[in-house]
This record gives structure tokens, sequence and C-alpha cells, in this order.
């Protein structure tokens, strides 16, 4: 998972114009299996070596870095739902299609929150949510490396895409949680969200591949162009993760639909704007 991105706060914010608002992390087992903590210590202008991974010490605040933490309930997303009628907003939920178990097994989303899927399915139905393809497992399932470690943290086995995994890896947890999602939410799914803007171009060329055209994230351009798909880069996205609702609770998105004069929109909305205006 990368971290909250509201530092990419976008310069046209305050200008009362359009931007594109993302939830990461939906159903994303990284929640529970990504745990790093702290390995510097700030004192004064020193940073001294700490270590925060090891053993328990990971899991406790303020040590503790990500996980664990829980998935946001079906109650939370009708609050999820109110808050964007009332705001006049929408939102792309960037959903990783297969929860993965302790024992590698990977569950799809609807069938191991059918509560909470049903209400992002009853928002997708009203126009308020969009969702985006945002990997089927966020984490490398080969060798159990997404598991805790005992004194390290594992942060790097929770992105999907990571150059030195095989082609067909990416296209596999591409077409599968695309699978997944399309299924499920009985609607074309055209973003992808890269799990921790990671990815590599093998990523795009199978996201183009099973019907992507919006790719959003930090720098999606990277690797220059590629047919079919249009960059919803962070400067035009504000981008918060469901732990930030979780752990903040639905103030966090309230007070940012109140408190600005910006139309929040989906991912796929700024994209076609995007695809219209450099056409
Ligand atoms: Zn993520």
């Amino acid at each position: 998972m990368s971290r909250p991105s509201r530092k990419s706060t976008p310069r046209s914010w305050r200008t009362g114009v359009i931007v594109a608002l993302r939830l990461d992390d939906v159903g994303a087992a990284s929640k529970r299996h990504e745990v790093y903590g702290l390995t510097r210590l700030r004192l004064g202008p020193l940073a001294l070596p700490f270590p925060g991974n090891f053993l328990f010490i990971k899991y406790v605040p303020p040590i503790k870095r990500w996980g664990p933490y829980r998935e946001l309930s079906a109650p939370e997303w009708e609050s999820v739902l109110d808050a964007l009628e009332t705001g006049g907003a929408r939102m792309t939920a960037a959903i990783t299609a297969g929860w993965v178990e302790s024992d590698g097994r990977v569950t799809p989303f609807p069938r191991k929150f059918p509560e909470a899927a049903a209400v992002i399915r009853e928002g997708v139905r009203r126009g308020l949510l969009e969702v985006a393809n945002h990997g089927y497992t966020h984490c490398v399932l080969e060798g159990r490396q997404f598991r805790p470690r005992l004194f390290a943290g594992n942060r790097e086995f929770h992105r999907e895409f990571h150059d030195w995994l095989p082609a067909s890896t990416h296209r596999e947890h591409v077409g599968r949680a695309q699978d997944i999602l399309q299924e499920f939410f009985a609607r074309p799914v055209v973003t992808f969200v890269p799990p921790g803007n990671v990815f590599s171009r093998a990523t795009l060329d199978a996201a183009a591949a099973v019907g992507i055209r919006y790719i959003s994230c930090l720098d999606p351009g990277r690797f220059g162009p590629v047919a079919g798909l249009t960059w919803v880069a962070d400067g035009d996205v504000v981008a918060l993760h469901d732990r930030d609702v979780v752990l903040g609770g639905l103030d966090v998105l309230r007070s940012l639909l109140r408190g600005s004069t910006t139309t929040f929109v989906t991912v796929q909305e700024a994209g076609e704007r995007r695809g219209r205006a450099t056409r």
C-alpha cells in the first residue's frame, strides 16, 4: 500500500474545478498482513536506528506503520454513499478483487465481504461509485512472502506488480481481478490503480488487453505512451485509503467534501475529460 497521498493535493484544489476522488485498498488483505515498524526514531536533529521490526514491536503504536486494521463495514459504506450524495460528489473505489488468506488461498472480494460488496454495488447502481481494479492480491503470493516476518518488515512484498515477476503473472492477476469485479458489479471496469504505484510495462499491456482505459497513480506515464490508455496522475486526484476512514472515521470523508469548492468525480470521468482535452 502506498503512503496516504494527500500531500499531492491538486494545484487546482481550491479554485472550484473538477478533481477525481479515489479510495484505495478496499478488500486488500495487506491491511492484515502488511506489518512493519519504524526503523528510525527522531531525537532532536538525530534519527537513531530503532529495531522497529523486532518480533511484536512492529504491532505496537506508534512504532506500527501500516497494518493490521479492519475492512470497512456495510453500514460504513452506507454512510459513504450518503456523504457522497449529500456532497454532490462521486468517487472511485479501488478494490483488490481477491482477499489473500493466511495460507495463501485467495477468496473473491464479493464472497469475503458480501454485505459491503452489496452496498458498493448499490452505490454503482446509483451513480455514486465507480469500481476500479486495484489488483488481484495487492501482494506477492510466491513463497508466502506476504506473511509477516519475525525480525523484518514485509512492505516490499505488498506490492503486486513488481518488474521481477513474469509477464504471465501480471496478465493473470490483472485479468482475474477484472473478471471478479466485472461479474459482480455488472459494469465494465475501465480504471486500474496499481497497488503502491508499482507496475511495469507488462502490467500496462495486460491492463489494456482486458479493457482498461485509465491508469490512476503517481506518474502513470513513466514508461511512455501505451495505445488505448489515458493517465490520470495523482495531481488530478485526491487519493484516500480505506485505512484513513477506518482509523479516522467517516468525518475524514465528510470534512473533505464539506470543506472544498472542488467538484469530486470518478477517475473515469476525470480520464474522459483528459482524453477529450488531449485529442
Ligand atoms: Zn493499495
